[in-house]
């Protein structure tokens, strides 16, 4: 989740938004604005106009608070913040880096339910020394913006503890189930699994309540249900890829097999031996023995049909200078990393300037598919071949 527009910095923390948050930042107005006319019909348009804004304000402010907590306890125990993002769905805390340990974890995620739950009573209790009880609806302004903010971040707190992973409250799970274990994948893969129920639950309610009448809300936490469960599936993934590779270097991976082609080859001569007979993806591009560059489908299928026979391999390929290069001894979950942050499906492995392999997505997880069929362990990996 990038932020479009960037407002600022605090605690050397970038805080931006997302286009995604005008949609909800413009409902909430509406709501509010709704809201407010029907509890006080005696209000003035601008008056109500005016509250709803100022309202909406203080709810986002709160929401950076939220993250804020997060934030600032992650970088008081270690972690690198790169920016927090306000979206659609609230907000974002882009935390660089895994917790190392089960208290860290803990601490980082119940930092924000702690924060929201403290400005929500505080609202409330303010409100209620300016004379508002429940459960009147307050009357002034100042009191109706203060209710409003105390239950939306109440709220907020209660929602964020549900434990489904990777809501705050999946990962306060997650931490618990990671100190009694003392593994973290495991723990992972567990408060994941919990969150798919979580989610499921949701679901079968929200498709409950809709056919029950309750209709739009119904729809609404259903598709809570279908975030979350999103959410669950791709953490518990990402959590068996974290424990099949953690500590395995490229070189156990990687395939060897590599093709290598002339660089003064054309394209249509290219397609029709290595891709069309061959069934190559990926090829590597050489100049006397020395690695230039990397030709792909993706490389091949922006140049037209009809130059491929005046266009050579080296005008259409990717050349060294723009590839993300790796070494044999990089790490497969570095290398990934790697690949997610440039929007690549492939990595040259390479020593000494010459090509030693290539690392790709699809190869790592027909590797992860194989080994169940195959029934061998999940940390069994082909022995380290001699290095050229
Ligand atoms: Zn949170």
């Amino acid at each position: 989740m990038q932020s479009n527009i960037k407002l600022g910095r605090i605690s050397g923390i970038e805080i931006g938004l997302h286009y995604s948050w005008f949609i909800i930042a413009a409902l909430i107005v509406f709501s509010l604005g709704e809201h407010f006319r029907q509890v006080n019909p005696n209000w003035a348009t601008g008056q109500i106009w005016f509250t709803a804004l100022f309202t909406a304000v203080l709810f986002f402010v709160s929401l950076v608070l939220h993250e804020l907590s997060h934030s600032l306890v992650a970088q008081a125990r270690g972690l690198k913040v790169k920016a927090i993002t306000l979206f659609a769905l609230g907000g974002v805390s882009q935390i660089e880096g895994d917790a190392s340990d089960a208290k860290t974890e803990f601490w980082v995620a119940i930092a924000g339910p702690i924060a929201s739950l403290i400005i929500g009573f505080g609202c409330l209790a303010f409100a209620f020394g300016l004379g508002w009880h429940r459960p009147a609806e307050p009357r002034t302004g100042m009191t109706a913006i203060l209710v409003w903010l105390g239950y939306i971040n109440v709220a907020l707190a209660v929602f964020n503890m549900i434990p489904g992973f990777p809501l705050d409250g999946g990962r306060v799970l997650r931490a618990i189930v990671w100190a009694m274990t003392k593994n973290a994948d495991r723990s992972t893969r567990i408060a994941a699994r919990i969150g798919q129920v979580v989610a499921f639950l949701f679901i079968f309610d929200g498709i409950w309540e809709f056919f029950g009448g309750s209709g739009f809300d119904g729809l609404w936490i259903a598709f809570i249900g279908w975030f979350l469960l999103d959410a669950a599936k791709a953490s518990y993934g990402q959590a068996e890829i974290t424990a099949a590779f953690q500590g395995v270097p490229v070189s156990s991976v990687m395939s060897r097999d590599c093709v290598t082609v002339n660089r003064g080859m054309s394209l249509q001569e290219f397609v029709d031996t290595y891709v069309l007979r061959a069934g190559q993806r990926c090829c590597a591009v050489e100049d006397q023995g020395r690695l230039v560059g990397l030709i792909t489908l993706r490389d091949v299928g922006a140049i037209p049909r009809e130059l491929w026979d005046k266009t050579t391999v080296r005008e259409a390929m990717c050349p060294l200078e723009k590839l993300h290069i790796i070494t044999p001894d990089t790490q497969v979950l570095d290398a990934l990393n790697l690949m997610a942050g440039n929007d690549v499906n492939q990595l040259p492995v390479v020593a000494n300037g010459t090509l030693q392999g290539i690392f790709s997505r699809s190869q790592l997880m027909q590797l992860l598919q194989a080994r169940p069929e195959l029934q061998l362990p999940a940390a069994h990996y082909p022995p380290i071949t001699a290095q050229r």
